[in-house]
């Protein structure tokens, strides 16, 4: 397996592997730019089929978070941990035998050899339980329950707010009532999100692999049950991903029957190309990693050993504008609003780098 070489690795700065025989923990730490401060993202884990699936994973995640840090105005740099689920756990993330606990334990000695280059905290699998067994081992956590809490419910509100940017601009309209969202995923943000649409008047189409949480939304919201998959490309206004990535791809982007696209999902285009081709189909893409920046927002302040829930309101009710304004710059400028959102994010990076260093 090779890093250098990996499609996916756009000059990070750094790349980790880490291994602990007791427990089977097989861990990759990416840290993707420091610019602008240490490297904030969260820890997953998932069952990839190889490491080479996890490298991708985590090159592609923590480039999503150096950028993600640095439109939502954070002094954070970009980072993300990818844990592979032990063999030993009948490859199930959610395992809860006693090995959970030292596992994580394990992970957090990994960030701890860092230095406070990355910090970390819960995604995909990973608990504010799990959190604070990495709090065992290291400080460099957040996230926790004695700090800003989950981060699940400031994501759901930022999609929310993003997405009537996106209504706004492609409906004419600031207003729900009467359009027809597809949600894909009803997790810890997609549910919040539905709740949400709904109250604001739209009609929910949804999908999830566990039919009691379908049926759940069949009554609390009249959501109409759409499959898994064909979710993708079903007849509706906006279409919201809420589960995986790579969700727009080569097969479904033909077939995507959405105006706007606008979801929590991390890499929801399998690639950054697939931007230009929905640019030109006429169908407004909120970029990931701007829509989804209200769990990042929620937590930073922890990151300074400060509780301020007044600041996390305000910033993630201006991700509202921060999109609009790419949404803008990419109508006026006939460009993707990928390339837009890149460009922004990247040159503000790229400013930090070469400011001089101060004199001591
Ligand atoms: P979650 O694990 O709580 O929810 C995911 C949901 O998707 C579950 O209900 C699961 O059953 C469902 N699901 C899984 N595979 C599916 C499939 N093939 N089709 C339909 N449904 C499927 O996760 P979450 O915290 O709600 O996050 C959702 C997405 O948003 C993830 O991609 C995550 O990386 C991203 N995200 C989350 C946050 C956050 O604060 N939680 C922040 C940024 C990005």
């Amino acid at each position: 397996m090779s890093v250098f070489e990996c499609d996916a690795f756009q000059h990070h700065e750094s790349v980790h592997f880490f291994v602990d025989k007791l427990t089977g923990m097989k861990a990759i730490i990416a840290i993707h730019s420091t610019d602008l401060g240490p490297a904030l993202g969260g820890c997953r884990m998932v069952r990839y089929s190889n490491s080479a699936e996890a490298l991708t994973d985590v090159l592609r995640l923590s480039r999503g978070m150096s950028l993600k840090n640095s439109l939502a105005g954070l002094e954070l740099g970009g980072g993300k941990a990818v844990i592979m689920v032990p063999e030993s756990w009948n490859n199930d993330p959610k395992y809860d035998g006693p090995e959970r606990a030292e596992l994580f334990r394990a992970f957090g000695r990994a960030v701890d050899s860092l230095g406070g280059r990355y910090i970390t905290a819960e995604d995909m699998n990973v608990s504010v339980e799990d959190a604070s067994n990495i709090r065992r081992s290291t400080k460099y956590v957040v996230g926790l329950d004695t700090g800003m809490g989950d981060p699940s419910p400031f994501t759901a509100q930022g999609v929310f707010v993003g997405m009537r940017a996106c209504i706004k601009r492609a409906f004419k309209t600031s207003s729900f009532a009467g359009l027809t969202v597809a949600v894909q995923g009803l997790g810890k943000v997609g549910w919040r999100l539905c709740e949400d649409i709904h109250k604001a008047g739209a009609n929910l189409i949804v999908a999830d692999i566990v039919d009691e949480t379908l049926q759940k939304a069949k009554a609390e919201f009249g959501a109409i049950i759409a499959d898994k998959d064909g979710i993708v490309t079903t007849s509706c206004d906006v279409f919201a991903p809420c589960a995986r990535g790579g969700v727009i791809n080569e097969d479904t982007i033909g077939q995507v029957r959405a105006k706007v696209i606008a979801g929590s999902a991390n890499n929801q285009l399998s690639n950054d190309t697939l931007g230009v081709d929905l640019h030109k189909a006429g169908i407004l893409y909120a970029p990931d990693y701007v829509i989804n920046a209200g769990g990042v927002i929620n937590i930073a302040p922890e990151v300074q050993g400060v509780i301020d829930h007044k600041w996390v309101a305000m910033k993630v009710a201006g991700l509202e504008q921060t999109l609009g304004e790419i949404l803008d710059k990419s109508m006026t400028e006939d460009r993707p609003t990928n390339e837009v959102a890149d460009e922004i994010a990247s040159r503000r990076i790229l400013d930090a780098r070469v400011k001089p260093m101060q004199a001591a």
